[in-house]
């Protein structure tokens, strides 16, 4: 399976590699009934793919993205 998650290392506006982290936030998990979803022994659906959504500001630009 192809990954489902790429995290960009460049600003999606300017292409410039000068990122930082400006706001770190918890992961959360994909929902989806058509991803990542198991049944543990119980027979409780699992959802075991999850993003990150850490937010980084663009030096360059200014742009703040996910
Ligand atoms: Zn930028």
């Amino acid at each position: 399976m192809a990954d489902l998650i790429h995290v960009r290392r460049t600003c999606r506006l300017c292409d410039s590699p000068d990122l930082v982290c400006s706001v770190k936030l918890a992961e959360v998990p994909i929902v989806s009934p058509n991803v990542g979803t198991e049944n543990d022994p119980s027979g409780q659906r699992l959802t075991r793919i999850v993003a990150p959504l850490d937010n980084y500001l663009c030096q360059k630009c200014g742009l703040n993205q996910l």
